[in-house]
């Protein structure tokens, strides 16, 4: 019977914790409740910000540390033991052993014949056959990375382990560096856990992709299925310049800085979050006869103080009138004005600001 691999998964991590104790007895529950499936050949990237919990939950998937409840189960497509292989964000290559070396030592077990045959296949894969006999200082940063990509795949495992392999290297470089690096791994039929703070890198990378959160995962899905149902504020801030703008809400709408946006899901008096990315926002000079009432759009007007040009979108620095007291606010926003050439002469300018509101996110604030 043919054997349907794209059913199989090659992890499944179950309901996973996990507590660090401290030197004083205190305790540190990094990895909180933890299940995500993993298919073969899938790609997946953890995404969070820093110190929630990715590498943590990494080491507890290689094995290097075991978790104090749940379960994480590799299958192994072959016969063989489980494998997993790791790529650190210092590469940790051996200066003092050559290129061929450094492959041939995470190899050691196999017959010295079948080690030959092996390091040439993934010299060739990684496009290192001329530097075999090279040592890493004398590679760039993007042969370096190739080479410690070379030596995680050298013992085929099933699952490869990057946690942020690319963080070191140049910013001009990085991204067609990790491109490479994700072209390679997509040749060589393993699945791949990338963790990441940059969302960009995690959406390239990415099948499926997680967003964490102090230690927990706060929503799985596609790239797509993130960036357009964000399960609430946080996720969605993960993905470009959004705008958080917070109200109450009164009679089924929310009064913001940014006007009134129709929430009648809501409770009276519900504290929420309303997030705009910067394409729903339009602004124009102000016009006192335009009408300020409409379902579609929020709107207000405001002094603009000042604006920084953000290349995808330009943040303006805005005076509004609170709509409760009349007070002045503050705000700022990010938005995308590609027509709108806005030099100092029209600052203190009054402005007509819209915010379409079949565009904005509303999350209850818990
Ligand atoms: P990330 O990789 O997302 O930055 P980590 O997994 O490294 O996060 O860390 C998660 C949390 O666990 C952080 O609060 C960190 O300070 C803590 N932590 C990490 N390693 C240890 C350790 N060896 N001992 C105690 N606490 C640790
Ligand atoms: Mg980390």
């Amino acid at each position: 019977m043919q054997y349907d691999v794209s059913q199989t998964n090659v992890l499944s991590v179950n309901a996973v914790s996990f507590t660090y104790q401290g030197a004083r007895q205190e305790t540190l529950r990094a990895i909180n409740d933890v299940s995500f499936t993993l298919k073969q050949g899938e790609f997946f990237s953890l995404l969070g910000p820093s110190g929630c919990g990715k590498s943590t939950l990494l080491r507890l998937i290689a094995g290097l540390q075991s978790p104090d409840k749940g379960v994480i189960d590799i299958h192994s497509m072959s016969n063989t033991p489980r494998k997993v292989g790791m790529v650190f964000q210092d590469l940790a290559l051996f200066p003092h052993m050559t290129v061929a070396k450094n492959i041939e030592f995470a190899i050691k077990h196999m017959p010295r014949a079948d080690r030959k045959t092996r390091i040439d296949e993934v010299l060739h894969l990684v496009r290192l056959t001329t530097k075999r006999d090279h040592y890493p200082h004398t590679l760039s940063g993007g042969q370096q990375q190739r080479l410690a990509l070379a030596r995680s795949l050298a013992p085929k495992p099933d699952l490869i382990l990057l946690d942020e392999p690319f963080a070191s290297q140049d910013v001009s470089l990085r991204r067609s560096i990790r491109n490479d690096v994700i072209d390679i791994l997509k040749q060589s039929d393993v699945a791949a856990i990338l963790v990441t703070h940059d969302p960009e890198e995690a959406m390239y990378f990415a099948d499926r992709m997680a967003i964490m959160r102090a230690g927990h995962i706060e929503q799985i899905g596609t790239p797509q299925e993130l960036y357009q149902n964000p399960m609430n504020a946080f996720v969605a801030s993960f993905f470009g310049d959004i705008n958080i703008v917070e109200g109450v809400i009164e009679k089924g709408f929310l009064n913001t800085p940014v006007g009134v946006i129709p929430a009648h899901h809501f409770q009276e008096g519900a504290n929420v979050q309303a997030v705009i990315r910067p394409e729903a926002i339009k602004i124009q000079s102000h016009d006192p006869a335009i009408d300020h009432h409409s379902f579609e759009h929020a709107h207000t007007h405001a002094l603009l103080r000042h604006t920084r040009y953000l290349g995808q979108s330009t943040q303006l620095s805005l005076i509004t009138k609170d709509i409760d007291d009349g007070q002045a606010v503050t705000i700022s926003l990010n938005a995308r004005i590609p027509d709108m050439p806005i030099d100092a002469n029209t600052q203190n300018d009054l402005y007509d600001i819209f915010v379409d509101n079949d565009q904005v996110l509303l999350f209850e604030k818990k």
